[in-house]
Protein backbone atom coordinates (compact mmCIF):
# COMPACT_ATOMS: atom_id res chain seq x y z
CA UNK A 1 0.00 0.00 0.00
CA UNK A 2 1.23 3.41 -0.86
CA UNK A 3 1.97 5.65 2.17
CA UNK A 4 -0.38 8.54 3.17
CA UNK A 5 0.62 11.91 1.42
CA UNK A 6 -1.17 14.04 3.61
CA UNK A 7 -2.04 17.92 3.00
CA UNK A 8 -2.17 20.83 5.15
CA UNK A 9 -5.36 19.52 6.83
CA UNK A 10 -3.98 15.93 7.31
CA UNK A 11 -6.11 14.97 4.65
CA UNK A 12 -4.95 11.78 2.62
CA UNK A 13 -4.62 11.93 -1.15
CA UNK A 14 -7.13 8.72 -2.20
CA UNK A 15 -9.21 10.10 -4.89
CA UNK A 16 -8.43 10.80 -8.55
CA UNK A 17 -11.31 12.28 -10.96
CA UNK A 18 -9.69 12.56 -14.98
CA UNK A 19 -11.55 14.83 -17.39
CA UNK A 20 -11.29 13.04 -20.36
CA UNK A 21 -12.36 15.82 -22.53
CA UNK A 22 -13.75 19.46 -21.89
CA UNK A 23 -16.17 18.66 -24.94
CA UNK A 24 -19.74 17.36 -24.25
CA UNK A 25 -23.06 16.95 -26.46
CA UNK A 26 -25.26 18.43 -24.25
CA UNK A 27 -25.74 22.24 -22.98
CA UNK A 28 -26.70 21.74 -19.87
CA UNK A 29 -27.60 25.23 -18.74
CA UNK A 30 -26.07 24.64 -15.14
CA UNK A 31 -22.95 23.43 -16.35
CA UNK A 32 -22.32 24.65 -20.07
CA UNK A 33 -24.63 27.37 -20.79
CA UNK A 34 -25.43 27.72 -24.88
CA UNK A 35 -24.52 31.65 -24.20
CA UNK A 36 -20.80 30.82 -23.12
CA UNK A 37 -20.18 27.42 -25.03
CA UNK A 38 -21.55 28.41 -28.57
CA UNK A 39 -19.74 28.12 -31.78
CA UNK A 40 -17.03 30.55 -30.98
CA UNK A 41 -15.93 28.61 -27.72
CA UNK A 42 -12.15 27.13 -27.77
CA UNK A 43 -12.45 23.77 -26.91
CA UNK A 44 -8.74 22.14 -25.92
CA UNK A 45 -7.17 20.94 -29.57
CA UNK A 46 -7.18 17.30 -29.71
CA UNK A 47 -3.16 17.50 -29.33
CA UNK A 48 -3.42 18.98 -26.03
CA UNK A 49 -5.42 16.65 -24.45
CA UNK A 50 -3.93 13.44 -22.68
CA UNK A 51 -3.21 10.80 -24.28
CA UNK A 52 -4.41 6.87 -23.05
CA UNK A 53 -0.81 6.62 -22.58
CA UNK A 54 -0.08 10.13 -20.36
CA UNK A 55 -3.25 9.14 -18.32
CA UNK A 56 -1.74 5.77 -17.31
CA UNK A 57 1.37 6.68 -16.33
CA UNK A 58 -0.21 9.88 -14.18
CA UNK A 59 -2.38 7.39 -12.82
CA UNK A 60 0.52 5.18 -11.87
CA UNK A 61 2.21 8.02 -10.34
CA UNK A 62 -0.70 8.84 -8.25
CA UNK A 63 -1.02 5.74 -7.07
CA UNK A 64 2.37 6.08 -5.29
CA UNK A 65 0.88 8.70 -3.90
CA UNK A 66 -2.17 7.11 -1.85
CA UNK A 67 -4.73 7.29 -4.75
CA UNK A 68 -6.77 4.11 -5.01
CA UNK A 69 -10.03 5.74 -6.72
CA UNK A 70 -10.20 6.71 -10.57
CA UNK A 71 -13.40 8.82 -11.68
CA UNK A 72 -13.42 9.38 -15.12
CA UNK A 73 -15.10 12.03 -16.22
CA UNK A 74 -15.55 15.37 -18.38
CA UNK A 75 -17.33 17.28 -20.22
CA UNK A 76 -18.65 14.08 -21.27
CA UNK A 77 -16.36 11.00 -20.91
CA UNK A 78 -17.77 8.50 -23.63
CA UNK A 79 -17.08 11.21 -26.52
CA UNK A 80 -13.81 9.40 -25.89
CA UNK A 81 -13.63 6.45 -28.34
CA UNK A 82 -11.58 3.15 -27.34
CA UNK A 83 -13.01 4.21 -23.59
CA UNK A 84 -12.93 0.01 -22.87
CA UNK A 85 -9.18 -0.02 -23.88
CA UNK A 86 -8.14 2.86 -21.08
CA UNK A 87 -10.12 1.14 -18.61
CA UNK A 88 -8.60 -2.31 -19.27
CA UNK A 89 -5.33 -0.79 -18.88
CA UNK A 90 -5.96 1.14 -15.54
CA UNK A 91 -7.55 -1.62 -14.43
CA UNK A 92 -4.19 -3.18 -14.45
CA UNK A 93 -2.68 -0.43 -12.27
CA UNK A 94 -1.47 -2.53 -8.65
CA UNK A 95 -2.97 -1.00 -5.90
CA UNK A 96 -5.94 1.27 -8.01
CA UNK A 97 -9.60 -0.26 -6.59
CA UNK A 98 -11.88 1.23 -8.34
CA UNK A 99 -12.53 2.93 -11.92
CA UNK A 100 -15.55 4.72 -11.89
CA UNK A 101 -17.84 6.88 -14.66
CA UNK A 102 -19.90 9.72 -14.25
CA UNK A 103 -21.80 10.18 -17.92
CA UNK A 104 -24.85 11.77 -19.48
CA UNK A 105 -25.70 8.55 -20.58
CA UNK A 106 -26.53 9.90 -24.09
CA UNK A 107 -23.68 7.25 -25.78
CA UNK A 108 -23.94 4.13 -23.67
CA UNK A 109 -25.41 1.65 -25.85
CA UNK A 110 -25.82 -2.19 -24.84
CA UNK A 111 -22.86 -3.25 -26.08
CA UNK A 112 -20.64 -0.16 -24.70
CA UNK A 113 -21.92 -1.38 -21.22
CA UNK A 114 -20.81 -4.55 -21.73
CA UNK A 115 -17.53 -3.85 -22.82
CA UNK A 116 -17.03 -1.29 -20.28
CA UNK A 117 -17.93 -4.12 -17.43
CA UNK A 118 -15.80 -6.43 -19.45
CA UNK A 119 -12.71 -4.20 -19.55
CA UNK A 120 -12.81 -3.68 -15.43
CA UNK A 121 -15.14 -0.08 -14.52
CA UNK A 122 -16.78 -1.31 -11.10
CA UNK A 123 -19.79 0.98 -11.47
CA UNK A 124 -21.31 3.87 -13.11
CA UNK A 125 -23.15 7.33 -12.18
CA UNK A 126 -25.66 8.88 -15.00
CA UNK A 127 -26.78 11.85 -14.64
CA UNK A 128 -30.95 12.49 -14.97
CA UNK A 129 -31.84 15.54 -14.00
CA UNK A 130 -35.83 15.04 -14.55
CA UNK A 131 -37.77 12.95 -16.10
CA UNK A 132 -40.18 15.56 -17.31
CA UNK A 133 -39.21 15.67 -20.81
CA UNK A 134 -39.85 19.29 -21.45
CA UNK A 135 -37.75 19.75 -18.24
CA UNK A 136 -35.20 17.71 -18.90
CA UNK A 137 -34.91 19.01 -22.77
CA UNK A 138 -34.97 22.05 -21.59
CA UNK A 139 -32.09 21.37 -19.19
CA UNK A 140 -29.65 19.42 -21.49
CA UNK A 141 -30.76 22.23 -24.10
CA UNK A 142 -30.10 19.48 -27.09
CA UNK A 143 -33.54 18.18 -27.16
CA UNK A 144 -31.85 14.46 -25.23
CA UNK A 145 -35.11 12.81 -24.26
CA UNK A 146 -35.10 11.73 -20.76
CA UNK A 147 -36.40 8.05 -21.79
CA UNK A 148 -33.45 7.95 -23.55
CA UNK A 149 -31.11 8.02 -20.34
CA UNK A 150 -33.61 6.15 -19.02
CA UNK A 151 -32.27 3.19 -20.88
CA UNK A 152 -28.86 4.27 -20.61
CA UNK A 153 -29.58 3.46 -17.23
CA UNK A 154 -31.36 -0.08 -17.79
CA UNK A 155 -28.13 -1.10 -20.29
CA UNK A 156 -25.97 -0.50 -16.98
CA UNK A 157 -27.30 -2.37 -14.34
CA UNK A 158 -27.76 -5.07 -16.96
CA UNK A 159 -24.53 -5.41 -17.95
CA UNK A 160 -23.51 -5.36 -13.81
CA UNK A 161 -22.37 -2.04 -13.20
CA UNK A 162 -24.02 -1.60 -10.42
CA UNK A 163 -25.59 -0.21 -7.94
CA UNK A 164 -26.05 2.52 -10.61
CA UNK A 165 -26.12 5.93 -9.13
CA UNK A 166 -28.28 8.63 -11.02
CA UNK A 167 -27.11 12.38 -10.25
CA UNK A 168 -29.97 14.77 -10.13
CA UNK A 169 -28.98 18.36 -9.45
CA UNK A 170 -31.94 20.15 -8.19
CA UNK A 171 -32.04 24.12 -9.00
CA UNK A 172 -35.18 25.85 -7.75
CA UNK A 173 -37.94 26.82 -10.13
CA UNK A 174 -36.12 24.86 -12.97
CA UNK A 175 -36.56 21.25 -11.77
CA UNK A 176 -37.18 20.99 -8.07
CA UNK A 177 -40.92 19.59 -9.44
CA UNK A 178 -39.19 16.61 -10.26
CA UNK A 179 -38.13 15.06 -6.56
CA UNK A 180 -40.66 13.15 -5.99
CA UNK A 181 -41.35 12.53 -9.35
CA UNK A 182 -37.53 11.23 -9.43
CA UNK A 183 -37.86 9.70 -6.14
CA UNK A 184 -40.71 7.45 -6.70
CA UNK A 185 -39.47 6.39 -10.35
CA UNK A 186 -35.96 5.16 -8.61
CA UNK A 187 -36.98 3.48 -5.57
CA UNK A 188 -37.18 0.14 -5.59
CA UNK A 189 -35.03 0.29 -8.40
CA UNK A 190 -32.20 -1.24 -7.26
CA UNK A 191 -30.74 2.35 -8.77
CA UNK A 192 -29.26 5.24 -6.06
CA UNK A 193 -30.49 8.38 -7.13
CA UNK A 194 -28.45 11.65 -5.26
CA UNK A 195 -29.78 15.17 -4.96
CA UNK A 196 -26.79 17.43 -5.45
CA UNK A 197 -27.17 20.92 -4.31
CA UNK A 198 -26.81 23.62 -7.53
CA UNK A 199 -22.97 24.70 -7.30
CA UNK A 200 -20.81 27.83 -7.95
CA UNK A 201 -18.46 26.21 -10.19
CA UNK A 202 -16.75 27.83 -12.65
CA UNK A 203 -17.75 31.75 -14.11
CA UNK A 204 -20.57 30.31 -16.44
CA UNK A 205 -23.58 29.38 -14.64
CA UNK A 206 -25.00 32.41 -13.17
CA UNK A 207 -25.15 30.83 -9.79
CA UNK A 208 -26.97 32.50 -7.08
CA UNK A 209 -27.82 31.12 -4.02
CA UNK A 210 -31.40 31.95 -4.68
CA UNK A 211 -31.40 28.97 -6.76
CA UNK A 212 -29.86 26.22 -4.22
CA UNK A 213 -32.60 24.10 -2.85
CA UNK A 214 -30.90 22.62 0.41
CA UNK A 215 -30.42 18.73 0.93
CA UNK A 216 -32.10 19.41 3.77
CA UNK A 217 -35.43 20.70 2.42
CA UNK A 218 -34.89 17.94 -0.20
CA UNK A 219 -34.81 15.42 2.77
CA UNK A 220 -37.97 16.75 4.16
CA UNK A 221 -39.90 16.68 1.17
CA UNK A 222 -39.04 12.77 0.64
CA UNK A 223 -39.73 12.17 4.17
CA UNK A 224 -43.03 13.40 4.08
CA UNK A 225 -44.23 10.90 1.23
CA UNK A 226 -41.63 8.15 2.15
CA UNK A 227 -40.23 7.90 5.27
CA UNK A 228 -36.62 7.89 5.67
CA UNK A 229 -33.70 7.26 8.17
CA UNK A 230 -30.48 8.22 7.60
CA UNK A 231 -27.63 5.20 6.72
CA UNK A 232 -24.00 5.69 8.49
CA UNK A 233 -21.41 6.42 5.59
CA UNK A 234 -20.03 3.23 3.43
CA UNK A 235 -16.57 4.81 3.85
CA UNK A 236 -14.60 7.54 5.19
CA UNK A 237 -14.56 10.74 2.85
CA UNK A 238 -18.01 10.12 0.87
CA UNK A 239 -19.35 13.53 0.15
CA UNK A 240 -23.18 11.86 0.13
CA UNK A 241 -25.59 11.78 3.07
CA UNK A 242 -27.42 8.76 3.11
CA UNK A 243 -30.79 7.64 3.77
CA UNK A 244 -33.02 4.69 2.85
CA UNK A 245 -36.88 4.19 2.69
CA UNK A 246 -38.22 3.16 6.16
CA UNK A 247 -40.38 0.81 3.32
CA UNK A 248 -37.51 -1.47 2.15
CA UNK A 249 -37.68 0.90 -1.21
CA UNK A 250 -33.81 1.14 -0.87
CA UNK A 251 -31.27 4.06 -0.64
CA UNK A 252 -31.00 7.79 -1.94
CA UNK A 253 -28.11 10.10 -1.51
CA UNK A 254 -27.79 13.47 -0.78
CA UNK A 255 -24.96 15.93 -1.79
CA UNK A 256 -24.97 19.20 0.31
CA UNK A 257 -21.89 20.58 -0.90
CA UNK A 258 -23.34 24.05 -0.58
CA UNK A 259 -25.11 24.13 2.79
CA UNK A 260 -23.04 20.96 4.46
CA UNK A 261 -19.56 21.26 3.37
CA UNK A 262 -17.49 18.36 3.44
CA UNK A 263 -14.15 19.65 2.82
CA UNK A 264 -13.05 18.31 5.96
CA UNK A 265 -12.74 14.96 4.61
CA UNK A 266 -11.80 16.15 1.01
CA UNK A 267 -9.50 13.69 -0.72
CA UNK A 268 -9.92 14.38 -3.97
CA UNK A 269 -7.65 15.58 -6.70
CA UNK A 270 -8.78 16.34 -10.09
CA UNK A 271 -6.84 16.36 -13.60
CA UNK A 272 -7.65 18.10 -16.39
CA UNK A 273 -8.41 16.81 -20.21
CA UNK A 274 -4.84 18.89 -20.66
CA UNK A 275 -2.99 16.80 -17.71
CA UNK A 276 -3.54 20.13 -15.04
CA UNK A 277 -3.78 19.02 -12.00
CA UNK A 278 -6.48 20.63 -9.60
CA UNK A 279 -6.72 20.41 -6.15
CA UNK A 280 -10.19 21.75 -5.87
CA UNK A 281 -13.82 22.34 -7.57
CA UNK A 282 -13.45 25.90 -7.25
CA UNK A 283 -9.35 25.88 -8.04
CA UNK A 284 -8.40 29.40 -10.16
CA UNK A 285 -4.69 27.50 -10.07
CA UNK A 286 -3.35 24.40 -11.16
CA UNK A 287 0.01 22.29 -11.28
CA UNK A 288 0.76 21.19 -15.29
CA UNK A 289 1.97 17.68 -15.20
CA UNK A 290 1.59 17.39 -19.26
CA UNK A 291 3.94 20.17 -20.20
CA UNK A 292 6.97 18.38 -18.06
CA UNK A 293 5.72 14.68 -18.86
CA UNK A 294 5.70 15.97 -22.64
CA UNK A 295 8.99 17.53 -21.86
CA UNK A 296 10.59 13.86 -20.33
CA UNK A 297 10.63 14.44 -17.26
CA UNK A 298 10.83 11.26 -15.47
CA UNK A 299 8.16 10.05 -12.59
CA UNK A 300 10.45 10.69 -9.44
CA UNK A 301 9.79 14.44 -10.89
CA UNK A 302 6.28 14.16 -11.87
CA UNK A 303 5.78 12.80 -8.39
CA UNK A 304 7.93 15.38 -6.91
CA UNK A 305 5.33 17.56 -7.96
CA UNK A 306 2.22 16.25 -7.66
CA UNK A 307 2.99 15.44 -3.98
CA UNK A 308 4.45 18.98 -3.64
CA UNK A 309 1.37 20.32 -5.10
CA UNK A 310 -0.80 17.92 -2.13
CA UNK A 311 1.23 18.40 1.15
CA UNK A 312 0.72 22.14 0.53
CA UNK A 313 -2.83 22.13 -0.05
CA UNK A 314 -5.31 24.28 2.18
CA UNK A 315 -8.01 24.30 0.16
CA UNK A 316 -11.67 24.76 1.84
CA UNK A 317 -13.70 26.39 -0.36
CA UNK A 318 -17.46 25.39 0.52
CA UNK A 319 -16.60 26.10 3.81
CA UNK A 320 -14.84 29.30 3.47
CA UNK A 321 -17.63 30.29 1.09
CA UNK A 322 -19.82 32.91 2.44
CA UNK A 323 -16.39 34.54 3.33
CA UNK A 324 -14.67 34.64 0.02
CA UNK A 325 -15.54 37.49 -2.19
CA UNK A 326 -16.54 35.97 -6.00
CA UNK A 327 -13.88 34.50 -7.43
CA UNK A 328 -13.00 35.26 -10.81
CA UNK A 329 -11.65 32.66 -13.09
CA UNK A 330 -12.81 29.49 -11.08
CA UNK A 331 -12.44 26.45 -13.74
CA UNK A 332 -15.31 24.97 -15.43
CA UNK A 333 -17.05 22.02 -14.10
CA UNK A 334 -16.76 20.82 -18.07
CA UNK A 335 -12.90 21.01 -17.81
CA UNK A 336 -12.67 19.26 -14.39
CA UNK A 337 -15.51 17.21 -14.16
CA UNK A 338 -16.99 17.51 -11.01
N1 LIG B 1 -21.06 14.83 -18.62
C1 LIG B 1 -21.06 13.92 -17.54
C2 LIG B 1 -22.34 14.00 -16.77
O1 LIG B 1 -23.08 14.97 -16.92
O2 LIG B 1 -22.58 13.09 -15.98
C3 LIG B 1 -19.88 14.06 -16.63
C4 LIG B 1 -19.39 15.44 -16.30
S1 LIG B 1 -20.53 16.43 -15.35
C5 LIG B 1 -19.63 17.93 -15.18
C6 LIG B 1 -20.43 15.64 -13.75
C7 LIG B 1 -21.57 15.94 -12.80
O3 LIG B 1 -21.51 17.28 -12.41
C8 LIG B 1 -22.95 15.72 -13.40
O4 LIG B 1 -23.71 14.86 -12.57
C9 LIG B 1 -23.54 17.11 -13.42
O5 LIG B 1 -24.93 17.09 -13.26
C10 LIG B 1 -22.83 17.76 -12.26
N2 LIG B 1 -22.81 19.22 -12.32
C11 LIG B 1 -22.45 19.99 -13.37
N3 LIG B 1 -22.55 21.31 -13.06
C12 LIG B 1 -22.99 21.36 -11.77
C13 LIG B 1 -23.28 22.42 -10.85
N4 LIG B 1 -23.14 23.70 -11.20
N5 LIG B 1 -23.69 22.11 -9.61
C14 LIG B 1 -23.81 20.81 -9.23
N6 LIG B 1 -23.53 19.76 -10.03
C15 LIG B 1 -23.14 20.03 -11.30
FE1 LIG C 1 -22.24 17.99 -20.34
FE2 LIG C 1 -22.31 16.77 -18.03
FE3 LIG C 1 -21.98 19.42 -18.16
FE4 LIG C 1 -24.33 18.40 -18.81
S1 LIG C 1 -23.37 18.30 -16.79
S2 LIG C 1 -23.19 19.94 -19.99
S3 LIG C 1 -23.77 16.49 -19.69
S4 LIG C 1 -20.57 17.92 -18.88
FE1 LIG D 1 -12.92 19.48 -1.61
FE2 LIG D 1 -12.79 21.97 -2.51
FE3 LIG D 1 -15.12 20.64 -2.56
FE4 LIG D 1 -14.08 21.46 -0.23
S1 LIG D 1 -14.80 22.76 -1.87
S2 LIG D 1 -14.97 19.43 -0.67
S3 LIG D 1 -11.88 21.21 -0.63
S4 LIG D 1 -13.27 20.13 -3.71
Amino acid sequence: MASAVLDLRSRPLKDLRISLTDRCNFRCTYCMPRSVFGPGYQFLTPSSVMSFDEIVRLVQISQGLGVENIRLTGGEPLLRTGLDHLINRLSQVKGIRQILLTTNGSRLTQPLAKRLKESGLTRVTISLDALDEETFKSINDVGFSSQGVLQAIDYAAEAGLTPVKINMVVKKNVNADQILTMADRFRHSGHILRFIEFMDVGNSNRWSYQDVVSGQSIVETIHEKWPLKPLAPSRPGEVARRYQYADGGGEIGIISSVSQPFCTSCTRARLSAEGKLYLCLFANQSVDLLTPLRQGADDQELAFLWRTAWTTRDDQYSLDRAAIPVMRNKVEMSHIGG
